[in-house]
């Protein structure tokens, strides 16, 4: 086994955190059914923390994972049909997939397309990825992913680099072929330096034949009773309670979700209104959706704090005007320490725990110098208005 440090853990390549290891499951298409999320819930409580966290970018992973459990872990999602044989193809299977996919529509043929490039595409920056958003809607606005699948206002499929208004109008058949051109272009012209699309095309001039056509307005899902994609759920700072996940499930008949950016769920189940549970976000507009906070003590040992109380206290107080996954206003991270492995970058407001008590980092991120050191809980709110 080898285990890497960084911020895009794997499941054969797990990320060693101040909890033990981080195992990231990269749902196949987009989707899981009920027999593999009931079983992930079983592994986060045997061999994980109990919790099972939903990424922003639509991943699942089990954290708190002993070294020596890897092996078996990795024997266990093989048998749920969750693990890649091959490691360096789910390095690669870095995918956004329209939430409404169907079986035989667009989006499924594309996906089933790339599937099948992936070992041919040229070898790319690890955090790299796909994304395909040439559903009913374009609901993949906001998501970050360098090679972009999407439609123009006319139904027209386009491929269009990340950071670029515009992109190349394209066939079912020629995608593959436009994405290996479109990443040699990227190789060729010194990317890997960059690291990630949107940042080499503000430096390195994307030929105009890249730069045709707009793509649909963006939009994003929102938790609610959606009219095509049915009952989409938040889930606050992305942890998932297997036991509340079983009584969803129960309570609804699901046969499947589909992990959506954003820590939501698309829940596939016959009544979606059956869907709406106390342990989930049901309707938009809930303060803690836009507040990031890592599991704190006690599931973490570095940590000396306890975390997602506070920042859900504090989300509903303040409102948390602003999203935590952007860099732009109101957005709140408690952090168990420094690390920051929630929301690995700046926020407006940031608590960061230490002996017990929290420092508080204003525009930075946790590892930053902060303004206030040794708070109290009870001292953070008029800290926060103060400071
Ligand atoms: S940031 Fe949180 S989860 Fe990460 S190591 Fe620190 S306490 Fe643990």
């Amino acid at each position: 086994m080898s285990v890497v440090k960084g911020w895009c853990p794997g499941a054969h390549r797990p990320m060693l955190s101040g909890d033990g290891l981080v195992v990231r499951v990269r749902p196949f298409r987009g989707e899981l059914d009920r027999a593999q999320m009931l079983g992930l819930c079983d592994l986060a409580e045997r061999f994980g923390n109990g919790l099972i966290e939903l990424t922003s970018r639509a991943n699942l992973q089990l954290r708190g994972i002993a070294q020596e459990d890897h092996v078996a872990l990795l024997a266990a999602l093989e048998g749920l049909g969750l693990l890649d044989l091959d490691p360096s193809l789910e390095a690669r299977r870095n995918m956004l997939v329209a939430p409404d996919r169907s079986a035989g529509d667009l989006t499924d043929h594309l996906c089933a397309r790339l599937l099948e490039a992936l070992p041919r595409l040229p070898e790319l920056p690890e955090k790299m990825g796909y994304v395909i958003d040439t559903g009913a809607r374009a609901w993949l606005g906001e998501a970050i992913g360098d090679f972009r699948l999407e439609l123009a206002g006319d139904g027209t499929l386009l491929l269009r680099a990340d950071g670029v208004a515009l992109g190349r109008p394209v066939t079912e058949a020629e995608v593959v072929p436009a994405i290996i051109e479109l990443a040699d272009w990227f190789v060729g012209t010194g990317g890997r330096d960059s690291g990630r699309m949107a940042r080499h095309v503000a430096k390195a001039e994307l030929p105009e034949m890249w730069q045709r056509a707009a793509p649909r307005a963006q939009g994003w899902p929102e938790p609610g009773i959606d009219p095509e994609l049915g009952a989409v759920l938040g889930v606050p700072f992305g942890a998932l309670e297997p036991e509340a996940l079983r009584g969803l499930f129960a309570q609804c008949g699901a046969t499947a979700l589909r992990p959506l950016p954003g820590r939501m769920l698309r829940i596939l189940c016959p009544q979606p209104e059956a869907a709406l549970h106390p342990g989930f976000v049901g309707a938009p507009g809930a303060p803690e959706m836009r507040a990031s906070a890592c599991p704190g003590a006690p599931f973490c040992p570095a940590a000396s704090v306890e975390t997602r109380s506070l920042a859900r206290t504090l989300a509903r107080r303040t409102g948390a005007a602003g999203d935590a996954n952007s860099n732009t206003g109101g957005s709140l991270h408690v952090s168990g320490c420094a690390k920051g492995c929630a929301h690995p970058r700046r926020a407006d407001l940031t608590l960061v725990g230490r002996d017990g008590r929290f420092d508080l980092v204003r525009g930075g991120a946790p590892w930053d110098p902060p303004s206030l050191t040794g708070l109290d809980p009870s001292q953070i709110p008029d800290a926060i208005r103060s400071a």
